[in-house]
């Protein structure tokens, strides 16, 4: 309890105080959120509506006006705002001669002062029920004091119960001639078709945000607010073709920023990713980088982003830039002028097929999230597929090119037999000139056959070359690998192994294998000693030297492996047979039987020599 001297102290600290609260008020009473403050007042200034402004308009002007409309749309579109603007033109006394409202009459002022009779508006989100309806309808029969219509604007007109939209049925389709209804919904699915019959109905657009972007500069300006317009662009996309949302965001970055709303701190402010990390991930994946891709998602992760947001996001950037590819494309763009460079600099660098698939990939991405177990996995082997695309294609292309050149190959092939069965015919027609019809079809066909004739045969060429390709390629592997040491008795195994590979073909020199030793001479040379000079010319001549070398070397495992066949000079010492002549055979068969000599003279049976 405060005690003052005396009634003059007292009065003095009363007034005091309330100046005090006056002032107070004064400043509070200066902040009027802009979705308020530029709300428009005429037709002409209805951002992004045109088309419905002007038919109301003109619906105005030529005095057609139906009692009962609906205006559906998303939320902040201006709906409210058209029907306010409507109640207010159809009601002002001396409309100009653009057909809007004068804003001077006593009408037109007591709308601007909210303090009309003319307009009602009913909220039927908590106004529901029949007897909400029934009030209404109660309201209506009384004819507005000033001016000549009463407007009705129901807003959420899809709340209503079905029994209360049945309720309003009747006044719906015969209103007093000074009632006109206005119902404003987001869901006019909602509505059941009785009411939508009865209506006049407007579909209002989503703003676009270049639309937006231009309104919202027109506010900074007037505030004397510096801007960079790509916070504005960002301000404009959050709002989502709202223009009461991109206002409210306005006011909300304006209290954050100051009189300089900066992109940065825009996108500070509203939890927005930076366009910087698309661009860097999409360098990423272009280039292959995995490993980058993986620590921008972690940085942006640490940063509080939802990783389904980032996915969404990165399938919009890739959207863009397949829209920056082509110039009829490029005004579906929807960002700031410098960001929009960006964009058509990395689109430069990205093919469409890259494009096509990344969508294809984020979108996926982004339908199975929710059903992934493992979430943060789900997204990063996205990236690492998005990082793949570069090469995946290249080998793509590369073996595109391989069967292209397959392909030319078998046309040339196939035109050289063609030509090669073409002058056949007609060698075979020359000769041939009492040919029947029948004949004549059969050499067509067989005309026809080589084709695919020549082709079998070039596909089995191409076998052959690729199996040939491939032992080669094998035995270039082996000769890689094959350096090891051998002992003699290892020697001795290959050596024998070899004279029983051969005893079938070549038995002579198998038997000679088995009787010689090897002698490893130096390192690596092997020496195989011959009987006879003739011997030695035959292994060498038909390849069967070489044939045993290479065996060797297998078996050894060791390609340095050489094989020197020499002719024994002292042959006495060898306990080795001789390598009989048909001769030797002879004389020994008329050694031990003497008889033959006989018989061979009789018969005369003896040798060219
Ligand atoms: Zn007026």
């Amino acid at each position: 309890m405060v005690f003052y001297k005396s009634q003059k102290e007292q009065i003095f600290h009363v007034t005091i105080a309330g100046f005090r609260l006056f002032f107070y008020l004064c400043i509070m009473e200066q902040f009027i959120v802009s979705a308020r403050k530029y709300r428009p007042l005429t037709f002409a200034s209805v951002v992004g509506q045109s088309a419905i402004a002007q038919t109301l308009k003109n619906a105005i002007e030529r005095k057609q006006l139906a009692h009962a409309y609906i205006f559906c749309g998303p939320r902040g579109v201006g709906k409210t705002t058209c029907a306010r603007i409507f109640a207010k033109t159809i009601n002002c006394f001396s409309p100009d001669s653009n057909g809007d409202a004068c804003g001077e009459c006593e009408s037109c002022k007591a709308f601007a002062e909210n303090r009309s009779y003319n307009i009602h508006e009913l909220d039927a989100a908590s106004n529901n029920s029949v007897e909400d309806i029934r009030n209404l309808i109660d309201q209506v029969r009384v004819p507005p004091q000033i001016g000549k219509y009463s407007v009705y604007i129901i807003d959420e007109v899809h709340m209503l119960s079905p029994s209360a939209f049945n309720a309003f049925l009747k006044t719906l389709e015969e209103p007093p001639i000074h009632a006109v209804f206005i119902l404003a919904t987001t869901e006019k699915h909602k509505i059941i078709p009785t009411i939508l019959s009865r209506c006049q109905i407007y579909d209002f657009n989503r703003i676009s945000i270049e639309d937006t972007v231009v309104y919202i500069e027109k506010i900074a300006k007037n505030e004397n607010i510096d801007y960079e317009s790509e916070a504005l662009h960002i301000i404009a996309q959050k709002a989502d073709g709202s223009m009461r949302d991109a206002l409210s965001i306005f006011d909300q970055v304006v209290s954050f920023c100051g009189t300089n709303v900066t992109y940065a701190k825009v996108i500070e402010n509203l939890n927005v990713l930076d366009y910087e990390y698309y661009f860097r991930l999409t360098n990423a994946f272009i280039g292959g980088d995995y490993c980058t891709a993986l620590t921008i998602f972690d940085e942006i992760l640490s940063k509080g982003f939802d990783a389904q947001y980032f996915i969404r996001g990165l399938n919009s950037h890739f959207r863009d830039l397949l829209v920056c590819k082509d110039t009829r494309t490029a005004s579906l763009l929807e960002v700031g002028s410098t960001i929009a460079e960006s964009y058509k600099k990395q689109a430069e660098i990205c093919s469409v097929a890259f494009l096509f698939t990344a969508l294809d990939i984020t979108n996926a991405c982004d339908v199975g999230y929710k059903t992934s177990s493992n979430q943060r996995l789900h997204i990063e082997l996205a990236l690492c597929k998005l990082s793949n695309i570069t090469t995946s294609h290249k080998i793509e292309q590369q073996s595109a090119k391989i069967a292209e050149n397959i392909e030319k190959n078998k046309q040339e092939t196939g035109k050289q037999q063609t030509v090669e069965q073409a002058t056949a015919k007609t060698a075979e027609e020359k000769t041939k000139n009492n040919l029947t019809i029948d004949e004549t079809k059969e050499t067509t066909t067989v005309a026809t056959r080589p084709e695919t004739v020549s082709i079998k045969g070039f596909s089995s060429l191409t076998e052959s070359i690729n199996i040939d390709t491939k032992d080669t390629k094998q035995e270039e592997n082996n000769t890689l690998q094959m350096n090891e040491s051998f002992t003699e008795e290892q020697l001795l195994t290959a050596w024998k192994n070899c004279a029983a590979m051969f005893a079938k073909k070549h038995t002579r020199f198998a038997s000679a294998m088995i009787a010689t030793k090897p002698v490893c001479e130096a390192e690596n040379v092997i020496v195989f000693n011959v009987q006879q000079i003739v011997q030695k010319n035959a292994l060498e001549e038909k390849g069967i030297a070489k044939n045993i070398c290479l065996y060797l070397q297998k078996e050894l495992k060791n390609t340095a492996v050489t094989l020197d066949v020499r002719v024994d000079q002292s042959g006495d010492k060898v306990d080795a047979p001789k390598l009989y002549t048909d001769s030797d055979k002879e004389k020994y068969m008329r050694e031990k039987n003497p008889e033959l000599a006989n018989f061979q003279a009789t018969f005369e049976l003896y040798d060219a020599k």
